[in-house]
Order: structure tokens, then sequence, then C-alpha cells
């Protein structure tokens, strides 16, 4: 049935998913707050964490808009004229638009070059971007790094990429454990996988069809991309009532 729905409307498919994955406990709880994409709005929470509470208003959950706030804090003290964000759609996207001169956005292909365009989408592969050093002064992702088989070579074109002041900000799923964990890797062209198989969902490719290789650790995360040359902090960023658990964002700038 759900998958019959799907195929007439992709966004009632996602919406039907949406419900499947809540915890009983939090169906329909739902909180009056401030959105910093649409403004006064209501939110929904179907779990007590970021990821399953979204917007009514714009529809954006809570993951990708806690990027906004963090963005906002960045931009009032170094200013953003050229942003780069990892993908070509989003609540982060409309809000760098809206508000900054030049906006550059990609989708990945794994099978087209870096810097050429799929479909008239730019294609980039963030382990190895086509673009100039420090031509930034913004680098955003949501819920990209831990697809990225080398995440830490990501994190280094990153900080090629910015200019000094410059800010990579991102989201990722941030785990209780003391390290990051390899959970996938490929050998001889064949995923290896250390547990049980991870994909996600991808505008590009589908439903569940993004390997996830890393469990990134809350413990170690800011060192992970530290490692790049970033100065890194964590902020943990509150949107609803009805969403009990904060949403972290890191927040690694370029000194
Ligand atoms: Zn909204």
């Amino acid at each position: 049935m759900a998958s019959l729905l799907s195929r007439f409307s992709p966004r009632l498919g996602s919406a039907l998913r949406y419900l499947r994955a809540a915890d009983p406990p939090y169906r329909w709880r739902v909180s009056g707050a401030t959105c910093p994409s649409c403004g006064a709005s209501w939110f929904v929470s179907l779990r007590p964490d970021g990821f399953m509470t979204r917007c009514l208003g714009c529809r954006a959950n809570v993951t990708n808009l806690s990027l906004i706030p963090v963005i906002r804090m960045h931009a009032a003290e170094h200013p953003v004229s050229r942003a780069y964000e990892m993908s070509t759609y989003g609540a982060t996207l409309r809000y760098l638009r809206e508000h900054f001169a030049e906006v550059v956005s990609s989708e990945y292909h794994e099978h087209a070059a870096p810097g050429s365009l799929v479909n008239g989408i730019l294609n980039q592969d963030v382990q190895d971007l086509s673009f100039e050093d420090a031509s930034f002064d913004l680098v955003t992702s949501n819920q990209v790094f831990e697809h990225v088989r080398d995440d830490q070579r990501g994190f280094r074109e990153c900080y090629r990429v910015l200019r000094p002041n410059g800010a990579l900000i991102l989201t990722i799923p941030l785990h209780d454990l003391a390290h990051t964990k390899m959970i996938a890797e490929i050998i001889d062209d064949k995923v290896v996988f250390h547990g049980p198989p991870e994909y996600h969902d991808s505008r590009a490719g589908g439903p569940a069809s993004a390997l996830t290789f890393w469990h990134h650790s809350r413990t170690d995360i800011c060192d992970r991309i530290a490692n790049a040359g970033f100065v890194v902090r964590l902020v943990d960023i509150k949107l609803a009532p009805s969403q009990k658990q904060a949403s972290p964002v890191i927040y690694a700038v370029k000194r």
C-alpha cells in the first residue's frame, strides 16, 4: 500500500515512512514555536529528537532547520558572500539563497566527474571538490558525512575551499560511542560491512540508496574535524518544546 502511494506521491510516501518510524508515545506531539525558516509555526514531534520533529509551516525537519541559527550566528561576526551547500534542496539551501549573494549547490553521483553537470545539476564529491582554494565563506551539509567513505579527507577538502574565518557548519547523526566506528568500507570494489548494513534515503538515489560508512561519536567528532585544521565546537539547538532532545550542530571555523 505504502509503495503504491509512493508511486503516486513521493511526498506522501516519505510521510508514511516518517509515521512508521515514530515511537507510539510520541505520536502527534505538537508545540508552537518560531521556525528559523518560516517564522511563527507549529511543530509536530513523532519522536523526541530533531530528526523526527517537523515544522508544519515549511515542512522542514528540525535537524535541517537547526543549521540556520548557527549560520546566522557565524554570519553576524564574519560576513558571508559566497556559500556552498552539499545538496540541491532543503531549508538550509533556501536560507542561504535568501541571505547571501552567491550560493553554489551540488549533488553527488559516484560515476560522474567532480565539477561536471548531471541532468543540469553540478556534481561534486566532497573528498575531491573541483573548487578553487579559499573560494567560499561558508560550507554547509545536512546528514551527508556519515555517507562519505573517507570523511576526514572530506573535512580537509572543506578546509581547503574555505577562506580564513570561513565556517563549515553541518549535521550528522551522532551516536553515544566512545569512538567513531566504521560500519562499512569498500575493499576491492566490494562493500564489507562491520555490523548490520545501513542505508539512508537520498533525493538523488531514492529510498535506502545511500550507504552509511560511519557511526560518528559525539565524543570524538570535534577532534575528527579539528584534524583538518578547524577550530570546532558542538552547538546544541532546540527549536520547539515538543522536541525533547536538542539537535547537535557542528560549527567548525578556519582560523
Ligand atoms: Zn518552518
